[in-house]
């Protein structure tokens, strides 16, 4: 796409790794871009935000192997930005912070190319936070330094003051140190700096593979070889890293650092996935249920004839989707929500009568117990439901529970089967593979189809999810579990997301208690 005016580039922030850290103008200029040069460190994950049929570029910049050198990088830039194009320069965690983002600056202001720079969070402060180190405390640190220990401190043209740094400030920060920690180390006390001052090591911050690491600035490097601490890594010494064990992430909240499967649709994942994301979980995303439409039009229309007419005293809905396909199906066959005038609602689960409620419907019954044997129940006591005709919507394949329950109590039951809630046909391989290996500290069922593709995803055998803990959202999805060989941890009390949050929390929470136990 070439224009006669110049493009504009953004050198954004992308945070130090977790892609919930980028900022809010950082995300909307990478949503409107036609070009994404990304750095090594910068998320993957942010890449699809990029709008489709952007250029995505891969500037590299490990240590040893670069895909692109900073010549070319500018040279890309410039080039774009002159061809006028939308570009965003995607750099890990600060722009401006070891990342050569003034660089880039400069060079596209030689050449007249507009640019903005949208500032990220560093991984020298938030990396820290995230791995339990505040870079100041109250009585503690009142000051700072952030460093670069690329450079070899024992070469005397080192343009890092070692010396002079070992004591100037509190709290010292390294960025691209752990190749040279030893000497770092060696150099700051050699400066004045106490061998005993606390020091410690956040690997891979705000990532699922965060790691810390503690010990002084004599035994750092030590621990550093020992625990296998590899790039990149954080490097921290000061009063502030004996704050660490207290201020570690897991310590602070039951579901921090956790790997938790979620197997709801991607359409319905994002909720949990939030709720669990703010709680410093790190989801695993496996849609184990698509949605496969499965209506028959003449038995819509039928059924549809029917609900206009009045001839149904109840309409049962049983789960969300249920809602949202019946109530297209409707609308392709030409009809609205004043087709229900005549009929009583009822809705299973707070879910389900949230999603009628989104269509204008209010249920008129939400049984408190969303299970087919308490629904039954519930229907019969606003009045007999001798020769009443009830029309149930439902996914194919569901359980003949509530049916049976009706029509043993006299009901005339309409069917009408609407979607199948099937395994998808391409699910993520990473995930599979992490269950598999074992990563997975926590799992979630939303219901009984979930639990059952799970199974089928890998094979027929749920046994690589044994050593986690194991939430479902009610006793159905419970059962279902159970009969596949999976022991429940956790039931939620309140068949919904935040109950399912409540369960897991608590289960987490106990779990780790236990654990403590038993290690005294
Ligand atoms: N501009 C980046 C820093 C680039 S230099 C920023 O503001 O964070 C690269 C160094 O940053 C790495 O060698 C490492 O020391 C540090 N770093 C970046 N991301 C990190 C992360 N997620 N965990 C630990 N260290 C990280």
């Amino acid at each position: 796409m070439t224009g006669s005016a110049p493009g504009h580039v953004w050198l954004v922030g992308a945070g130090p790794g977790d892609p919930g850290l980028i900022t809010v103008a950082g995300l909307t200029a990478l949503r409107r871009a036609e070009v994404v040069l990304y750095d090594r460190l910068a998320p993957h994950e942010l890449l699809a935000e990029a709008p489709e049929g952007a250029l995505l570029l891969d500037a590299g910049k490990a240590a040893d192997n670069h895909a692109m050198t900073q010549e070319q990088i500018n040279t890309a830039l410039i080039e774009h930005g002159l061809a006028g194009q939308r570009v965003v320069r995607l750099k890990g965690g600060d722009p401006y912070v070891f990342g050569r983002g003034g660089e880039e600056a400069m060079a596209l202001a030689e050449a007249g190319v507009p640019c903005s720079v949208i500032p990220g969070v560093t991984s020298a402060i938030g990396g820290l936070a995230a791995g339990g180190v505040p870079v100041t405390h109250r009585a503690v640190a009142t000051s700072f330094a952030v460093i670069t220990g690329h450079e070899d401190p024992t070469k005397p043209e080192t343009q890092v003051d070692w010396a002079r740094l070992a004591t100037a400030v509190d709290t010292l920060v390294v960025l691209m140190g752990v190749g040279r920690l030893e000497e770092i180390a060696r150099a700051l006390i050699a400066g004045g700096r106490d061998a005993s001052t606390p020091a410690a090591l956040v690997e891979q911050a705000t990532t699922p593979k965060q790691r810390t690491v503690t010990a002084t600035l004599a035994t750092i490097a030590e621990a550093a070889q020992r625990e296998g601490v590899r790039a990149p890594a954080l490097l921290v010494v000061g009063q502030v890293a004996a704050l660490q064990p207290m201020l570690d992430p897991r310590r602070l909240a039951p579901l921090a650092g956790k790997r938790v499967l979620v197997t709801r649709s991607r359409a319905q994942a994002s909720t949990l996935v939030d709720a669990l994301r703010l709680e410093g979980a790190y989801p695993l995303v496996l849609p184990a249920i698509e949605i496969e439409h499965r209506i028959d039009a003449k038995a819509i229309d039928r059924v549809t004839a029917d609900l206009r007419a009045g001839a149904y005293r109840w309409v049962v809905f049983t789960s969300t989707n249920g809602v949202e396909v019946f109530l297209d199906a409707l609308q392709e066959a030409g009809a609205d929500a004043r087709a229900f005038a005549g009929a009583r609602i009822c809705a299973l689960g707070i879910a389900t009568a949230g999603a009628l409620a989104d269509h204008g419907l209010i249920a008129d019954l939400v049984p408190t117990e969303a299970v087919g044997e308490a629904v039954v129940t519930s229907l019969l006591a606003p009045g007999d439901l001798n020769g009443v005709r009830v029309l149930l919507p439902r996914a194919e394949g569901a359980r003949d529970v509530l049916p049976d329950g009706l029509r043993t109590a006299g009901a005339e039951v309409d069917e009408v089967t609407l979607y199948l809630a099937a395994a998808p046909a391409e699910p993520p391989q990473d995930v599979l593979d992490a269950i598999r290996a074992g990563e997975v500290d926590a799992v979630t069922f939303t219901s009984s189809s979930t639990v059952k593709n799970l199974a089928t995803l890998l094979g027929g055998d749920l046994s690589p999810l044994r050593g986690a803990v194991v939430a479902c959202i009610g006793p159905v999805t419970a059962e279902t579990a159970r009969s596949l060989g999976l022991e429940p941890d956790a039931i939620a009390t309140e068949h919904t997301i935040e109950g399912l949050m409540s369960a897991l929390r608590e289960s987490l929470h106990s779990g780790r208690t236990a654990a403590a136990k038993e290690v005294r």
